[in-house]
C-alpha cells in the first residue's frame, strides 16, 4: 500500500495563464476569502484537509504563476525542484470572458505530459484533471460558450465545470471532483 494512500495525501496544482483566477478560486477554497487583487507573480501552496466521502483527504495545493514557467523545461532539473514534483492531480482555469486562456488549456496538457514523460511517468499512467471555465458571473463579458468548454473536456479526457471564484459558485466541486477522480486512478485499497 504507498504511503501516499495511508495518509490520503494529494498534491495538486493549478495550471492557467495569468488573471484567470488560479489564486481567487485556491483562497476561496482554502479560506473562504476572495481577493480583489492579489499578487499575480505569487506562486505557493496550501493545504487544506477536508472530509470527501467519509474519507479524510489532505490536500496540497500549488497555485502557480503562470503557464509560462509552468512546468520546468531543464532537461538536468534538480531533485528539489518543486516543478518536478509529481503531481497527483491538476486543475486547469480558463476565464470564460478570455479566449486566448481558453486556447491555451490544450498546449498547457500536451506540455505537461512531456513534463511527465521526461520523469518517466508512463503515459499510460491516469492523469487527474479537471477544466475549469472561471468567471461565470461575467455573463456579459463571455468569450467562450459552455458547450466549447464541454466539449474540449470530452477531448481532454476530464470533467468540466464553470465557477465563480467572486461568488463561490462550484468552488469547492473542483476540488471534491479531482480528488475523487485521483482516488479512483490508484490501486484501490485493501479493505
Ligand atoms: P491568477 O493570476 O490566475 O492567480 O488570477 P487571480 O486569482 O489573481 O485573479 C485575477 C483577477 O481576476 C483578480 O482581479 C480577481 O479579482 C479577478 N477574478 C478572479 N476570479 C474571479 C471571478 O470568479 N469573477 C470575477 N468577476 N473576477 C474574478
Ligand atoms: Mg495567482
Amino acid at each position: 500500500m504507498g504511503d501516499q494512500q495511508v495518509k490520503q495525501e494529494y498534491e495538486i496544482a493549478v495550471y492557467g495563464r495569468g488573471g484567470v483566477g488560479k489564486s481567487c478560486l485556491t483562497l476561496q477554497f482554502t479560506l473562504s476569502w476572495f481577493m480583489d487583487e492579489y499578487d499575480p507573480t505569487l506562486e505557493d501552496s496550501y493545504k487544506k484537509s477536508i472530509v470527501i466521502d467519509d474519507q479524510m483527504a489532505n490536500l496540497d495545493i500549488l497555485d502557480t504563476a503562470g503557464q509560462e514557467d509552468a512546468v520546468c523545461e531543464e532537461e538536468n532539473c534538480q531533485p528539489d525542484c518543486r516543478k518536478r514534483r509529481r503531481q497527483h492531480g491538476y486543475i486547469f482555469v480558463y476565464d470564460i470572458t478570455d479566449r486566448v486562456s481558453f486556447e491555451e488549456m490544450q498546449p498547457l496538457q500536451e506540455s505537461i505530459l512531456r513534463h511527465r514523460q521526461r520523469q518517466n511517468i508512463s503515459s499510460e499512467d491516469s492523469f487527474p484533471m479537471i477544466l475549469v471555465g472561471n468567471k461565470s458571473d461575467l455573463e456579459a463579458s463571455r468569450q467562450v460558450f459552455f458547450e466549447e468548454g464541454a466539449s474540449l473536456a470530452e477531448q481532454l479526457g476530464c470533467k468540466f465545470v464553470e465557477t465563480s471564484a467572486k461568488d463561490k459558485v462550484n468552488v469547492e466541486e473542483i476540488f471534491f471532483d479531482l480528488v475523487r477522480g485521483i482516488r479512483k486512478a490508484l490501486p484501490s485499497r485493501p479493505s
